[in-house]
């Protein structure tokens, strides 16, 4: 059951998906080669108390961690390690957040130092695919047309997009009805109403859609090993249109990167 939410939710959604967001900016200010997966998950986990908020991933169905961190050919569900990042490397970074009762939950993959152009243009057209489906989020459309438009999208571009992990509505809990694949038919699925919040959340690979399950039981990795890009937005429909409720403001000042294309998703 789709659970809609009031304004007054809504506002509290805006705050926990802020948790995360402003948590992934200090995650950007210390990715760097030689900085270690589980070092950065201790920083999401003190920054993300320090705001009055409960790591939302830690202990949910069991997940070790603060941060969910997959590197390279990783789609998603990678564990914190040991092991340092290396230049060239790109590291996908999901993060949760519990505050007020209420959950925010986005992701943001990052280059680590210089990565090859290939790979590059792999993590431009899965942020651009996000927009693209956000685009589809509006009263009257359906779950269909968001995933026709980030499959079309991105197949144009000869990736690969997985089809076993899906985004999902938000809330109270971290996955609600409905679910949202990255794939779909257009007018196909649930209608989408005033006061619903999902999660949209591409997961793009370079080579084939295909996906294996590592040993560890959560490690999801491409099928033919090329690299994998995923990047994720806490989104409500407010007065028939999509609004965003996390931002990636503070990993772009913290990149240095100047850009407006939230700007079409915000009505303050
Ligand atoms: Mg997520
Ligand atoms: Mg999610």
């Amino acid at each position: 059951m789709i659970k809609i939410k009031t304004p007054e939710e809504i506002e509290l959604m805006r705050e926990s998906a802020l948790v995360v967001s402003r948590t992934l900016g200090e995650i950007a200010k210390v990715i760097k080669p030689g900085v270690t997966t589980l070092e950065l998950d201790k920083i999401a986990e003190e920054y993300i108390r320090d705001q009055g908020a409960v790591p939302g991933f830690l202990g949910l169905y069991d997940f070790p961690n603060t941060l969910c961190m997959s590197p390279n050919e990783q789609v998603v569900h990678g564990i914190p390690n040991d092991e340092p990042l290396k230049e060239g490397d790109i590291i996908s970074v999901d993060c949760g957040a519990l505050k007020n009762g209420f959950y925010g939950d986005h992701a943001y993959t990052f280059a680590v130092g210089e990565i090859d152009p290939e790979t590059k243009k792999l993590l431009e057209i899965t942020k651009e695919s996000l927009y693209v489906g956000i685009r589809q989020f509006r009263a009257g459309n359906r779950v269909g047309d968001v995933g026709y438009a980030i499959q079309q999208f991105t197949e144009s571009h000869g990736y690969g997009v997985v089809r076993e992990l899906v985004g999902h509505g938000i809330g109270r809990e971290m996955h609600e009805d409905p679910e949202m694949p990255n794939y779909g038919r257009r007018g196909k699925g649930k209608k989408f109403v005033e006061g619903m919040v999902v999660a949209i959340e591409p997961m793009i690979n370079m080579g084939t859609h295909r996906i294996k399950q590592y040993s560890d039981g959560w490690t999801i990795k491409t099928a033919d090993m090329k690299p994998s890009a995923h990047f994720e937005h806490d989104v409500a429909i407010v007065k028939g249109k999509p609004e965003l409720l996390s931002t990636f403001k503070y990993i772009n000042e913290a990149l240095g990167i100047e850009t407006d294309e939230e700007l079409e998703f915000r009505s303050k």
